[in-house]
């Protein structure tokens, strides 16, 4: 095991029961603390651990890292940069820190009153510089759900999809944190049996519920990263929505792809939560049949077993939430992903974010989008203020939840929230 994720280590901070952030957790993220600047940060419960402090009075002096600043800095990337033994090394040192039995740093009254702060005395910022975001389609139930609605049901997924992870290029400049509302985008729709296209606000703006991991180590163009390689270069993940706009996406996608559908904003949860601390909630993926090529090949447990939620809140009105999914029915992993991905010799970069693509299970109630929740519009959700939606209305506030859970640990990711707002 793991020692930072013994289930019986507690904490001398207050963790209440059913809390994301144990001290089995320690996350990554960037806080900005009242009349300060932004600064690398843990969590433990709902207090947050100002990172630069305790590299101030030398907590971190015995990992002999070169450079400290990676401490002081806006973003994670330098840190990440470390590599993964010093990821390691900076989580278990803040793991023995923060365990029971430590006086260290409850005993240094000044540092401790410095660097520990209420979560709600900070801002959560963007944990990473974004360098590229590549969008993976990697659930079944999804692609099939999307190919039976657009299609034909018959052949609702294309030949190539259970040979490779089918994905493309995003736009990392509108990748943004949770929190930050997006507006509803313009853009060009063509209406059923019209002949020309109309510019407008999107009326079908929609969440996809995904998740994305982020690279911490660089590769070089030309070369491959191999599937057993992959873990090394993987830091954490966070939850991701992938806003969309259905019907400009229906229109211009042909053939290159989504473009200005997908463009207009994506958010992520502010702590990245590290793929050690998600160890125990390993899994086994499903079954791949017809088997994959050599470089994608991968036996044992691949996949993650993170439980998933939406709620959809609408403006002053009540919570209802839309549907319940899982990480683990995700056919492709995230070490075929980032195999893929290299396989042709293009490098990626640290603070580089992958989304899974949406993730929807077999019940209609684990759809991991709108589109497919209502069923294209057929059948719109109820809302328990009374009410439906079939896709999101101006004012709505979507939060996606996640969390992985055992008999002895629950690690978590927090909240991704954001209000889509009129158009511009
Ligand atoms: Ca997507």
């Amino acid at each position: 095991m793991i020692e930072p994720n013994n289930p019986e280590l507690k904490s001398w901070i207050d963790v209440a029961k059913g809390s994301d952030f144990p001290i089995q957790n320690l996350p990554f993220g960037m806080i900005r603390p009242q009349n300060g600047d932004p600064r690398p940060a843990t969590r433990i419960g709902d207090t947050v651990i100002d990172l630069s402090v305790l590299a101030d009075f030398g907590y971190f002096d015995h990992l002999e890292i070169d450079d400290l600043s990676v401490f002081y800095q806006p973003v994670l990337n330098p840190l990440m940069a470390l590599g993964k033994p010093m990821w390691s090394g900076i989580r278990k040192s803040l793991s023995e820190l923060f365990r029971l039995n430590n006086a260290d740093l409850q005993q240094d009254e000044e540092a401790r009153n410095l660097a520990l702060i209420p979560i709600n005395q900070v801002i959560m910022e963007m944990p990473v510089a974004v360098g590229d975001y590549t969008d993976f389609y990697s659930s079944i139930e999804h692609a099939t759900n999307v190919g039976v609605m657009f299609r034909d049901p018959a052949n609702a997924l294309f030949p190539n999809w259970k040979h490779l992870p089918v994905g493309y290029h995003g736009r990392s400049s509108s990748i943004v944190v949770s929190g930050t509302n997006i507006h509803r985008p313009k853009g060009q729709t063509m209406i059923n049996g019209a002949s020309s296209p109309v510019f407008g606000p999107s009326k079908l703006v929609d969440f996809e519920l995904e998740m994305a991991f982020i690279t911490g180590k660089e590769s070089k163009l030309g070369e491959s990263i191999s599937i057993e390689q992959t873990e090394d270069y993987i830091f954490g993940m966070v939850l991701f929505n992938d806003l969309s706009a259905r019907d400009i996406q229906k229109w211009e996608y042909v053939p290159l792809g989504p473009f200005l559908a997908k463009s207009f904003g994506s958010v992520i949860s502010p702590w990245i939560v590290t793929m050690e601390a998600l160890q125990p909630f390993r899994v086994g993926g499903p079954k791949q049949d017809p088997p994959v090529l050599p470089y994608l090949k991968s036996e044992g447990k691949d996949n993650y077993d993170i439980q998933l939620e939406v709620s959809l809140t609408p403006d002053n009105g009540a919570e209802t939430t839309l549907c319940r999914s899982n990480y683990k029915y995700l056919y492709w992993s995230v070490k075929q992903q980032l195999a893929h991905q290299t396989v042709n010799g293009c490098n990626i970069r640290i603070g580089d974010m992958y989304g899974s693509g949406t993730i929807s299970g077999p019940a209609p109630d684990s759809y991991g989008s709108m589109l497919e929740l209502s069923w294209q519009g057929t059948k719109p959700i109820p809302l328990n203020e009374g009410g439906d939606r079939k896709f999101i209305q101006d004012h709505d506030t979507i939060t996606m939840r996640g969390h992985c859970q055992n008999d002895k640990v629950r690690i978590g990711f927090g909240e991704c929230v954001t209000k889509i707002l009129p158009a511009n």
